[in-house]
């Protein structure tokens, strides 16, 4: 089953609005002759709109870094769904490591989220993953198990017909290590059934599974090379739109 490689930038906390643009521009012009690859890049709230109304007419697709689950209301300092999707937004990152680690998010607080996400009619990325402190204790199945079991509870498939999975080890998010090889193989093999069993052959067969935490230029390729790796969430690396566009063009390196 042919599955089109998501390469996805998350940019953090990082950049004021212009300098957003700025980046973003840069990137929509070394992105002109891309068409084998689905490029994203998720930047603040703040952000999301300019960068949206920079690259309308560009084949790079925005995403925000995380949003409430109600619609509206006495809720201060929070952004629904359908805001960010009214920004420009086409995906939504959910559940991120820093904001489980940061921000109490919870497997309750990303599905109430990738609900919000979905009738929004935004494309939810679901972000999972051990610490390791998890994997020493051999846990890594089953917090992801869980991570993904509660996450999608009570949604069907027709609902995450565009899911996106990114499987991000919080050890290797932002600290230089990557998981090795045979690692992501076997988490990424292990969370392809997981979809099966828990929706069918089918759903598993057409979702995309993302590999995150650390990627780079120089281990991008081995990285996609992995079978059940359809893709990359990228921090650091994606900041930079010379240093992204190597890793978004993976295949000619
Ligand atoms: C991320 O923010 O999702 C991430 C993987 O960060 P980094 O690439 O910097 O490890």
């Amino acid at each position: 089953m042919s599955r089109i490689p998501l390469i996805a930038g998350n940019w953090k906390m990082y950049k004021t609005g212009p300098e957003a643009v700025e980046t973003a521009l840069d990137l929509e012009k070394l992105c002109l002759d891309i068409t084998d690859v689905e490029v994203m890049i998720a930047p603040t709230y703040l952000s999301l709109p300019l960068v949206a109304t920079a690259l309308r007419d560009s084949n790079i697709k925005v995403g925000v870094q995380n949003l409430y689950f109600e619609e509206q209301g006495a809720f201060t300092g929070e952004v629904s769904a359908q805001m960010t999707k009214a920004a420009g937004a086409e995906y939504a990152i959910i559940g991120h490591s820093e904001r489980r680690q940061y921000f109490g998010e919870t497997d309750l607080s990303v599905s109430k989220k990738i609900k919000a996400a979905i009738q929004s009619n935004l494309k939810p990325v679901l972000c999972i993953g051990e610490t390791e402190a998890q994997r020493d204790e051999q846990k890594t199945f089953s917090i992801l198990d869980k991570q993904v079991s509660n996450g999608l509870k009570g949604l069907s498939f027709d609902e995450l017909e565009n899911l996106v999975l990114a499987y991000e080890p919080v050890w290797a998010i932002g600290t230089g290590k990557t998981a090795s090889v045979d690692q992501v193989d076997e988490v990424h093999q292990y969370l392809r059934s997981l979809l099966e069993k828990l929706f069918s052959k089918d759903f598993s067969g057409k979702t995309r599974i993302l590999y995150g935490g650390s990627v780079n230029p120089d281990n991008v390729k081995e990285l996609m090379g992995i079978k059940d790796v359809d893709g990359a969430l990228v921090g650091g690396a994606s900041l930079d739109a010379e240093k992204f566009i190597n890793i978004i063009k993976y295949r000619d390196l």
